[in-house]
């Protein structure tokens, strides 16, 4: 980290090399004044937006735009928070000592610059990190590295989305090469039963959470394997099984040859579930024991999140690829192929079940659970066959509902504000409950304004993007006239963006278009609403449902007002939680494990109208925000489906519109700003990534480390 004095220009750079940065506003705006323009068109990435300035030209710009205090104050910051003592873990959770939990992921979403992540699992993922790192938690992240990430989306002339990969390259990225301590390039091999995979590794510093990033595009490989983990969630089974034998075998391989012993191994969905045979590999090995003694010891550290709530959407895979690509592991692990297929099996002597990466990461684990309170109850009962003996209840899945990273999401100028009534140091504090009790005496007027301001920008934001597609389809003036005129500032805004699954339902406000079209044209309380997000490219439904919407946006009488924004991804996220009025959540209950954005929306002061699934089951208090329907769920989808339609219309008309137009002499929507104030005050601090952390360090972690605490129960 440190030259002894190093130079504006070195300060710079160690400071873009670490994703630290990038939940410090202070050090955004830094790079951003240095060049604003570039900086929104790099992407914010300030590894490439350094690299364009020769060091003698960025003395000079540093020197115009006074940047020298500041960019030393945020050095001595960042030093001081990578040396610092004073952290939660190091009070709360000093049993681990030297030995980290070892956190396993397929995605991370730690920054837009860095295309590693698909959707939600990956920000939560990324949002974990930057937490563990916040609270001086001992930790290690384990994903892959894609080389062609994750798409980038374009909606072409018809609203059909294509999907772009582009060529990541390690240059234009704050990672470097993982080394061995002799200096050597860290490389793991994988064996299948057609030959070894090879994989090296590059290194993400997220604060003080060392990232590796395996990838097997090097030489050692055949062409086809170099491919192997191009892309995220890209290929079909055999490519899939081959990634997860990377991510889990070689990712557990890696921990160890860079010399560490994890106290806890958390696997971050499914994916990852072969981690802990490699770790038993290595005890038998290491100390002798048998495969049921290193079982029993490794599966006692090991936790594991379950983040599906529907059967179909675990991973399986049928005897012949399992044998391919498990079956070394198996002989040397003692039990052979067939002994271990069982592990993947609810019922081990059933030949007809096919593998499935769940039931092993249950079966491999000490502490399990879903992301929400309502997905515990959901994951319970539809694992119960695991646990024959155990009544629903009593099912081992407990659940530490999801939270999001306030630094990274709350916008800066909300940040400032309400440091003006919370106390010193409360973003350190920020996910605990009494840090906000104070928040009420926030001043309304000021509230608003700056709530109004971040809509400006969104507002901007938006047009800018959809210029910038404008030009690439060439575009007429009329157009672009139209773009710059678009959306009203003083409409109630809506925002839906997500992922186009077609559980989350994007088209349900329009099944009854009649009403949707009153409520757009109400020349008297304007409504306005945002939407995008990306469609898995092999789900033709979900692109559809996303032409419907494109279709709409350019019927004269919802244009300008129903607008869809293409390529959702942390920037545009980042942008939509902090400018909306109003985050519509509508998904097919149960189906949303526990949902994120909304939480995002939360921090901001924004509301949430949502279904009561995931996270909002259990965070809405009938004050908080608005709730679309009840808890019924229809066995029928259909009629599900219509009742759900209904009742988001209703919300919309009867409660969120009459409410936001509800104003005071002085213009004010009083009681909005209350709910809002409510919203932010009994969530923020709980659906918060910090408080998140805490409770896997406290209820999971430290019983994996041999700690003390034991709140769930233990499972054989
Ligand atoms: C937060 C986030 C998500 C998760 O949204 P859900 O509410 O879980 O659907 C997905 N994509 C991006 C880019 C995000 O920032």
């Amino acid at each position: 980290m440190s030259t002894a004095n190093p130079t504006l220009h070195e300060k710079l750079w160690s400071l873009a090399r670490n994703f630290w940065w990038c939940w410090q506003p202070e050090v955004v705006e830094i790079f951003r004044d240095l060049d604003p323009v570039r900086w929104e068109q790099l992407d914010h990435n300030p590894v490439l937006l350094l690299d364009e300035f020769a060091p003698e030209e960025l003395e000079q710009r540093a020197r115009l735009e006074l940047l020298h205090s500041r960019v030393n104050y945020a050095y001595r910051r960042w030093q001081e928070y990578m040396e610092s003592r004073e952290t939660w873990a190091d009070e709360e959770a000093g049993v681990f000592g030297n030995y980290p939990a070892a956190y396993f992921s397929a995605e991370f979403g730690v920054h837009e610059s860095l295309p590693n992540y698909s959707g939600g699992l990956g920000v939560l993922a990324g949002d974990h990190l930057k937490s563990a790192s916040d609270l001086g938690l001992p930790l290690v992240a384990v994903g892959l590295f894609y080389h062609e990430g994750y798409f980038s989306q374009l909606i072409d002339e018809t609203g059909w989305q294509q999907e772009v990969y582009s060529h990541v390259r390690n240059e234009q990225l704050p990672i470097r090469i993982a080394r061995l301590a002799n200096g050597e390039v860290a490389v793991v091999r994988v064996d299948t039963r057609h030959g070894p995979i090879y994989a090296q590794a590059w290194q993400v510093d997220v604060g003080r959470v060392k990232l590796f990033l395996l990838d097997v595009n090097i030489e050692q490989n055949s062409p086809e394997d170099r491919k192997l983990t191009a892309r995220l969630y890209g290929g079909d089974q055999r490519t899939r099984i081959r990634q997860e034998i990377v991510l889990g075998i070689g990712g557990a391989k890696l921990l160890t040859a860079l010399g560490y012993r994890p106290a806890v191994v958390h696997m971050n969905e499914g994916h990852s579930a072969f981690a802990p045979l490699e770790f038993i590999r290595l005890r038998m090995e290491e100390e002798g024991l048998t495969f049921n003694d290193a079982l029993r010891e490794v599966s006692a550290t090991c936790c594991f999140t379950t983040h599906t709530p529907v059967p179909a959407g675990h991973d399986r895979f049928d005897y012949g690829l399992f044998e391919e690509h498990l079956g070394p592991i198996a002989d040397q692990l003692g039990i052979g192929p067939v002994g271990l297929v069982g592990m993947g099996r609810i019922d081990p002597q059933n030949a007809h079940e096919p593998f499935c990466m769940t039931v092993l990461a249950f079966k491999c684990s000490r502490r399990a659970n879903g992301v929400s309170n309502l997905h515990g109850v959901v994951s319970r009962r539809m694992w119960a066959s695991l646990w024959p003996w155990c009544s629903e209840e009593k099912v081992p899945i407990g659940h530490i509902t999801n939270g999001v990273h306030l630094p990274s999401w709350l916008a800066p100028q909300m940040r400032q504000l309400y440091s003006r009534v919370l106390p010193a140091n409360w973003v350190k504090h920020s996910g605990e409950q009494k840090t906000w009790a104070n928040f009420d005496s926030l001043s309304d007027g000021e509230f608003w304004e700056t709530h109004g301001l971040l809509k400006i920008r969104l507002i901007a934001f938006v047009r800018d993007r959809m210029l910038r597609r404008a030009k690439r389809l060439d575009l007429g003036e009329s157009e672009i006239a139209a773009i710059n005129q678009c959306l009203d500032p003083n409409a109630l805004t809506i925002g839906f963006a997500r992922r186009f699954a077609p559980y989350k339902r994007a088209d349900l406000i329009l099944r009854d278009i009649e009403r949707f079209a009153e409520m757009v044209h109400d020349a008297k309380r304007p409504v306005q609403i945002l939407f995008a997000g990306k469609s898995h490219p092999a789900d033709q439904n979900g692109k559809s449902i996303l032409q419907r919407i494109y279709k709409l946006t350019e019927e004269p009488g919802f244009r300008g007002r129903v607008v869809l924004v293409e390529d959702y991804d942390i920037n545009l996220a980042r942008a939509l939680v902090q400018g909306v009025d109003v985050w519509l959540n509508n998904p097919r209950r149960p189906l949303e494990a526990s949902g994120t954005s909304g939480q995002k929306v939360v921090l901001n002061g924004g509301l949430n109208c949502s279904i009561l699934d995931g996270w909002w089951a259990e965070a809405y208090d009938g004050l908080n925000g608005f709730a679309i329907g009840t808890n019924r769920v229809h066995a029928n989808q259909e009629i599900q489906d219509d009742r759900d339609a209904k009742a988001v219309m209703e919300a919309l008309r009867d409660e969120v519109i009459p409410l936001y137009f509800e104003r005071d002499q002085d213009g004010l929507p009083t009681a909005w700003i209350s709910r809002m104030k409510r919203s932010v005050r009994t969530m923020a601090w709980k659906f918060n990534s910090d408080r998140m952390v805490m409770d896997y360090a406290t209820k999971s972690y430290l019983t994996c480390a041999g700690g003390t605490y034991a709140e769930m129960d233990r499972f054989a």
